[in-house]
């Protein structure tokens, strides 16, 4: 309404030709009544679209009254009629005696100056038509929400069916694995999180497969390991009960022999079990690793004395390693005894102590001899692992020397290694 007094002091400041259809279409198009007074009080356009409007049924006292109360509230006058404007705390109520049936209505008075004095614009809307649009948004509101329900519950289904069905199938496929079945394979689709899932869930079962096929040969040849020397032991027995003159000492030793390397197996066992699962408590001090190292030459050169080996010892001098005195030794022993195992014709085995640019004291075991394919390298440290892969019965050591040399470095927190080649021969080393 306010808006619409502007627009008509326009048209009225620039003499507008259509003045009086003006008013009409913003009269018809804001849905109220207009009344327009010029300066000198007279009527100059008045619109009028029905419906019961309060200006156009009412006389001149009460025109002039509605005057009187916009010039007393500064040139604009509000009134909101109907059961709210009958409740109006104001004394004067117009229309209280109207002889029309008002409703909720809306009353407007503005008097704007103007160059030849005063223009009243009168407005009267019912308030109804707020009223029906309310309701006809109010109808499409619900009507909307229950239409994004359902597609929101649609979608949120559809979604919810495309994130879990990957799922699912991956918690198939892993009790398919908790059952004992390996070769499962794990082919979860639709996003990037499911292939990485699954990515991983292969490799797991691969490694499963892996170590229950090591653990299934590494029972078989313990087995095998353990057998041989029992089924030795008791033919020997029996054959020296039965038999006369076979109770002799030579028969006696290779007893005696099988009884050791039995013993020696068991122990290599306890050990490895051990360090596996990490019961072997460690006694660190520190040692001086060029002592040490000295002192075993010197063993292996007085024990192999009449077998024609050679030990060179290369040293820094002193070099001190905190570490499990025992325990390194027996790293060097493994080392030693597999470089004695596999030496070559030159029967030469080379011990080294060196500090490395880090620190750390280094130690090399150097064997001439057959050396190790590049493929079987990674796999050496593996229990039982047997380059020729057909488990023998090892000839003097137990098919464990690595792997518990594997497992007490990795307890000291050392690294470890081997270079080797073909024919030319072997390194095995460890940083500690
Ligand atoms: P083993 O009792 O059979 O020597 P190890 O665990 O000590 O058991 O060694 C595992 C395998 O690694 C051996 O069977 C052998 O094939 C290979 N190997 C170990 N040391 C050497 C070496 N110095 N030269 C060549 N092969 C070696």
């Amino acid at each position: 309404m306010t808006n619409s007094a502007s627009q008509i002091e326009t048209l009225y400041s620039y003499e507008s030709e259509t003045f009086a259809k003006d008013v009409y279409a913003i009269a018809l198009n804001n849905e109220f009544c207009i009344s327009v007074f010029g300066p000198d009080g007279k009527v100059l356009t008045t619109a009028d679209i029905g419906g019961g409007c309060m200006i156009h049924n009412t006389d001149m006292k009460m025109i002039n009254e509605l005057y009187n109360d916009a010039l007393e509230n500064g040139g604009e006058y509000f009134h909101r009629a109907g059961l709210t404007g009958f409740q109006d705390k104001k004394a004067h109520v117009p229309f209280a005696n109207s002889r029309y049936d008002v409703r909720d209505r809306i009353l407007y008075v503005a008097i704007q100056e103007v160059t030849d004095g005063q223009l009243i614009m009168m407005f009267d809307a019912a308030v109804e038509p707020v009223n029906v649009v309310k309701g006809v948004i109010t109808i499409h509101l619900l009507i909307t929400t229950i239409i994004m329900t359902l597609v929101a519950a649609f979608v949120a289904n559809a979604l919810a069916k495309k994130l879990s069905q990957p799922i699912a199938d991956v918690n198939r496929a892993a009790k398919k694995l908790t059952a004992g079945e390996y070769d499962v394979e794990f082919t979860g689709e639709g996003y990037r999180e499911i292939y990485e899932l699954s990515d991983t869930l292969n490799q797991t079962a691969h490694d499963l497969k892996r170590t229950d096929m090591m653990q299934k040969e590494l029972i078989a040849n313990i087995s095998h390991d353990l057998r041989t020397p029992l089924t030795l032991i008791t033919g020997y027995c029996e054959m020296m009960r039965d038999i006369d003159g076979e109770n002799n000492p030579e028969n006696i030793q290779v007893v005696l022999d099988e009884t050791a390397r039995l013993s020696s197996l068991v122990n290599d066992l306890i050990d490895l079990s051990k360090y596996e699962s990490g019961s072997q408590k460690l006694n660190i001090e520190s040692v001086d690793l060029d002592f040490l190292l000295l002192e075993t030459v010197e063993r292996y050169r007085k024990l192999m004395t009449d077998k024609d080996f050679t030990f060179i010892y290369e040293s820094v001098g002193p070099t001190f390693a905190r570490c499990d005195k025992k325990r390194i030794l027996q790293v060097i022993y493994n080392l030693v005894n597999n470089a004695i195992n596999y030496s070559g014709d030159d029967k030469t085995v080379i011990l080294k102590l060196s500090v490395t640019e880090q620190g750390k004291n280094l130690v090399e075991v150097t064997d001439h001899g057959e050396g190790i394919a590049k493929e079987d390298l990674p796999l050496i440290f593996d229990r039982y692992y047997k380059v020729d892969k057909v488990h023998k019965r090892a000839v003097t050591g137990t098919g464990l020397g690595l792997s518990i040399v594997k497992g007490i470095l990795e307890s000291h927190g050392a690294s470890y290694g081997v270079r080797s080649e073909i024919g030319t021969g072997s390194t095995f080393f460890f940083e500690i």
